[in-house]
C-alpha cells in the first residue's frame, strides 16, 4: 500500500508512546503539526506502565505500612495488618487507567493520529507500521529502554522491574541484584510489606552514581531496618532447588534460598528492529541512539529524546526534552533545546533520597580545594520518639570564595518533596549566604539547610 494512498502523510511521526513521545506528540499537534504517534504497547511507556506511577503507588502504600509501624513504637495500640496487595493493585490498574482515558482525551482534541503498530524507518522520511507505510517531515523517536538479564547460568530465571509490577501476592523470601535505583526502591517497597530482603551490589556502594554519603546512609538505615545489604556479590550463575533460587557469586559462595529474584541491573536501550541504520541513525558503543544539544541525531529531521539516548533516563527530563524540540521546530522558538545541568532527582528509597546538583567527588574533581562542604546529621523527631536510631542527612556542596552552592544532597523523610524547591534556588546560583539569610520553619527536618 503506498503511502499517499494511505493517507499517511505527517509533520511529525513519534515513534514510542512513552512520556517523551506523548510530550512530544502534544506539543506539535499544540502548534499545529499534523501527527502520528506509533506504539504497539499500552499508553505512556515505562513510567506509566511499569515504571514511576506504579512504584509510586507501591511505595506510598509501604509507606503507609511504616506509618504503622512507628505509630505502634511511639503507643499506638493495635494496628491493621497486612497490605491485601491484590486488591491494591487493583487500586492502582485503575488509577493507571484514568492516566490512559486523558492520553486519548487529549489525542481526540488535538487531532493525533494513534497507530498501534511498532514502527520501522524505511528510510529518514519514511516508516512502515504494520501494512501502512507513513511519510514524515520530521520523526522523533523516543522508544525508550528495557530492563537487562545478565548472559550467566540461569539469567534468564527470576523476574525484573516489569515482572514486580506483574505480581499479584507478595513474594515472602525476596533476592534482589543490583544496587541502582530500582534494586533500592523495590528492596525498600518489598521489605516495607513484611518480605524478607536481601540486596546484592557487585560494589562497595549503594547507588555509585550519586554522593558517596547518600549510599552510606542509606546502606546503614536499610540494615537498621533488617534488609540484608551485601557488597562485593557478583553473581555468576543462578540455580533453584527446594529452597528457591540461589545467586552463585564470583567468590564460588551461594546465597540462600529464595523464593523470588528481582534483576535491577540496568536498562538496555529498545532500538532493535527499528531499522535504524536505514534512516542512517547512528548508535554510540553502548547502543543508545547519538544525539547532540538540539536532539538531533545523525539524520536529518529525525530526533530522539528520553531513555534511548541515554542521557539522564529520567521522565522529567524526556518530557522537557521533548517539549523544547516540539517549540523548536514546530513553535518558532529556535532557540529552544533542554538545559541538563543541575536536573534534581529522587530515590523513592525509604526515607527517600533527594538530590540535586554535583556530589562532592564531582564537585572536587572539578574544583579542588575551592569546594567546602557542610554536612547535618540528626536523628528526626518522629525517629526520636519511636527511639530508633535512625539518621537524617544533608549535605551542601559549595565552590569558591562566595561559596557558591553546587550541590544539595538530602537523605531523610520527605526528602522527595523537600529537594524541588532548593533545586530552584541551586539552578538560579544561589549561595551559601543566601541560605543563611532565608529564616528557619521551625520544627521541620528541612530547616537544617538553612542552619548548617
Ligand atoms: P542503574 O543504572 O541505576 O543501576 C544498575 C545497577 O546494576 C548498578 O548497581 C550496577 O552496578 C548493577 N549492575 C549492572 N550490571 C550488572 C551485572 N551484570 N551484574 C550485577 N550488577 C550489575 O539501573 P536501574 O535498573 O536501577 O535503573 C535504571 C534507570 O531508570 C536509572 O538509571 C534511572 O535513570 C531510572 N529510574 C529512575 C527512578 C527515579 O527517578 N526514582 C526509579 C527507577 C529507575 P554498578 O554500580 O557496580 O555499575
Amino acid at each position: 500500500m503506498n503511502a499517499a494512498a494511505d493517507g499517511g502523510e505527517f509533520d511529525l511521526v513519534v515513534v514510542g508512546g512513552g512520556s517523551g513521545g506523548l510530550a512530544g506528540a502534544f506539543r506539535a499537534a499544540a502548534h499545529g503539526a499534523r501527527v502520528a504517534r506509533l506504539e504497539p504497547a499500552a499508553l505512556g511507556g515505562t513510567c506509566v506502565n511499569v515504571g514511576c506511577v506504579p512504584k509510586k503507588a507501591m511505595w506510598l502504600a509501604s509507606e503507609l505500612a511504616q506509618a504503622q509501624q512507628l505509630a505502634r513504637e511511639v503507643g499506638f495500640g493495635l494496628m491493621p495488618g497486612a497490605l491485601d496487595w491484590e486488591a491494591f493493585v487493583t487500586r492502582r490498574t485503575s488509577y493507571i487507567a484514568n492516566i490512559h482515558a486523558s492520553y486519548r482525551r487529549r489525542f481526540a482534541d488535538l487531532g493525533i493520529t494513534l497507530v498501534c503498530e511498532r514502527g520501522r524507518f524505511l528510510a529518514a522520511q519514511r516508516i512502515a507500521a504494520g501494512t501502512r507505510e507513513l511519510r514524515a517531515a520530521h520523526v522523533l523517536i523516543a522508544t525508550g529502554a528495557r530492563p537487562q538479564r545478565p548472559a550467566i547460568p540461569g539469567g534468564a530465571s527470576g523476574i525484573d522491574s516489569d515482572g514486580f509490577f506483574g505480581l499479584r501476592a507478595q513474594p515472602r523470601r525476596v533476592a534482589i541484584v543490583g544496587s541502582g535505583y530500582v534494586a533500592v526502591e523495590l528492596a525498600g517497597v518489598l521489605h516495607a510489606l513484611g518480605a524478607e530482603v536481601g540486596v546484592f551490589s557487585r560494589g562497595a556502594r549503594l547507588l555509585r552514581s550519586f554522593d558517596d554519603d547518600l549510599g552510606e546512609a542509606l546502606a546503614d538505615t536499610m540494615r537498621l531496618r533488617g534488609i540484608e545489604v551485601a557488597f562485593g556479590r557478583q553473581p555468576t550463575a543462578v540455580a533453584k532447588d527446594e529452597e528457591g533460587y540461589r545467586l552463585r557469586f564470583a567468590d564460588g559462595e551461594d546465597s540462600r534460598g529464595h523464593d523470588e529474584l528481582i534483576w535491577a541491573i540496568g536498562r538496555t536501550p529498545a532500538t532493535a528492529g527499528l531499522g535504524l541504520e536505514a534512516a542512517g541513525v547512528a548508535l554510540d558503543q553502548d547502543g543508545y541512539v547519538v544525539t547532540d544539544e538540539w536532539q538531533n541525531t545523525t539524520a536529518g529531521h529525525v530526533y530522539a529524546v528520553g531513555d534511548v539516548t541515554g542521557r539522564l533516563a529520567l521522565t522529567p527530563v524526556a518530557i522537557a526534552a521533548s517539549r523544547h524540540l516540539a517549540d523548536r521546530v514546530f513553535g518558532g522558538r529556535d532557540d529552544a533545546k533542554l538545559d541538563y545541568a543541575n536536573i534534581a532527582t529522587v530515590v523513592f528509597s525509604h526515607p527517600p533520597i533527594g538530590t540535586v546538583g554535583l556530589a562532592e567527588r564531582q564537585a572536587r574533581a572539578l574544583h579542588g580545594d575551592a569546594v567546602k562542604v557542610y554536612r547535618a546529621s540528626f536523628r528526626p523527631m518522629l525517629a526520636a520518639l519511636a527511639q530508633r536510631d535512625e539518621k537524617t542527612l544533608m549535605k551542601l556542596v559549595c565552590v569558591g570564595a562566595d561559596e557558591r552552592v553546587v550541590g544539595i544532597h538530602v537523605f531523610g523523610a520527605a526528602a522527595d518533596e523537600i529537594v524541588q524547591g532548593f533545586a530552584v534556588a541551586l539552578k538560579m546560583g544561589a549561595r551559601k549566604a543566601d541560605l543563611d539569610a532565608t529564616v528557619a520553619i521551625h520544627p521541620t527536618s528541612a530547616e537544617e539547610l538553612v542552619l548548617m
